[in-house]
């Protein structure tokens, strides 16, 4: 198959090597069947300039095996007030703009930065989230939050949001593309706008919100708790449908590694997220096409191909003549998450130490092999 291409990703360097270096980020990549990525501008110092990018690109090509491309923050800081330094960014070659972690709460920033940055041909990526009514943001408001006597996050709180953005990008004739998608109704709110036909929307779902469900978290175990939250497994079976029939563009690990210290706080405190590029693929292949919900054309098309489209790639297939960019998949092996196996410098994932069906055999990119466990 063609190499894998994930559109969201934390790397955490600068500011974060603790729980991820660009090295150690794009190693767990290749360890996936990965061979590009973009990363996320939460760092610290955040990527809001063409100083703070330059700096981030040449980290990602004196250390990175693979394409490393870098989004920018659509306000400074990522503090929602005064745009980043948009036109330093873009003549870097940066096109995705996103205050990732959190939504830039005042549509009026978000409104005048879309009617900005679009003559530009750059586009806008929504973490979608009212903070007001988020809460702690530690797991959906439902069943499991009144169980546990945590304050939840209902999923109005993210569909309010991905209504707004849509409906802002519709007026300032911008791209929209929504970040991991958790509800039922918030995939039901992209495919009516995509239905309309008159507003550029693409979207993504993560492996996560289609695999685990609020009922995983069981007694409060950390490895369950990311943002926005797992819901419902009846938004479990929305969201398959959502990606099944195109409502989602695409599919993003959303990988977001902590040291093990912080995901061993109480549940409130622990921060949201967990590492995806070392078990992307093979968790994909363990639960969906072994066991026939959907095929390999569906992970090539949504994983590979549409995520370069996002990102103005060529896309990447298995020719003649073409540069090689390619993965091998045993689905027969099994793959065991072990500590050892992960190259991600995290270990926070539900995956760990479980064996899964499938495994990434070779990598090959350019003509180089970056991985050979055949
Ligand atoms: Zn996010």
């Amino acid at each position: 198959m063609p190499g894998m291409f994930d559109a969201h990703v934390h790397l955490r360097e600068p500011g974060f090597e603790n729980k991820e270096t660009i090295a150690s980020g794009s190693e767990a990549a290749i360890n996936g069947g990965i061979t590009g990525l973009v990363m996320m501008p939460n760092t610290s110092p955040a990527i809001d300039s063409g100083t703070v990018v330059a700096r981030v690109l040449e980290i990602a090509r004196s250390t990175a095996r693979i394409p490393v491309h870098s989004s920018g923050c659509v306000t400074k800081g990522r503090h929602g007030k005064e745009l980043s330094g948009i036109d330093g960014m873009r003549a870097l070659g940066v096109k995705m703009l996103t205050d990732d972690g959190d939504t830039t709460a005042d549509p009026a920033v978000l409104y005048r930065a879309m009617q900005y940055a679009t003559e530009f041909g750059m586009f806008f990526a929504s973490h979608c989230e009212v903070p007001e009514l988020a809460g702690p943001r530690a797991l959906n408001e439902g069943a499991m939050s009144y169980r546990l006597g945590i304050k939840g996050s209902p999923a109005c709180a993210e569909e309010i949001i991905i209504d707004r953005d849509i409906r802002l990008a519709h007026a300032a004739g911008a791209h929209i593309h929504i970040q991991h998608v958790s509800s039922k109704l918030g995939m039901e709110t992209i495919r009516w706008w995509k239905h309309r036909g008159d507003v550029k929307v693409t979207a993504e779902v993560a492996p996560h919100h289609l695999l685990f469900s609020e009922d995983d978290i069981g007694d409060f175990d950390t490895h369950y708790k990311m943002n926005p939250p797992l819901r419902t497994r009846a938004d479990n079976a929305a969201l398959l449908e959502g990606l099944l029939d195109g409502t989602f563009d695409l599919i993003a690990t959303d990988h977001a590694p902590h040291t093990p210290f912080e995901k061993s706080q109480d549940f409130v405190s622990a921060p949201n997220g967990i590492t995806g590029l070392d078990t992307a693929l093979v968790s994909l292949h363990h639960h969906f096409v072994a066991t026939g919900k959907f095929g390999w054309d569906l992970i090539v098309k949504r994983y590979s191909a549409e995520p370069r489209r996002l990102m103005g790639l060529p896309v990447v297939s298995i020719t003649e003549g073409q540069p090689v960019d390619l993965i091998l998949f045993d689905p027969d092996k099994e793959t065991t998450f072990t500590t050892e196996f992960m190259k991600s410098k995290s270990r926070n994932t539900p995956f760990l130490d479980q064996t899964l069906k499938g495994g990434v055999d070779l990598v090959v990119l350019g003509g180089n092999v970056l991985l050979d466990r055949a």
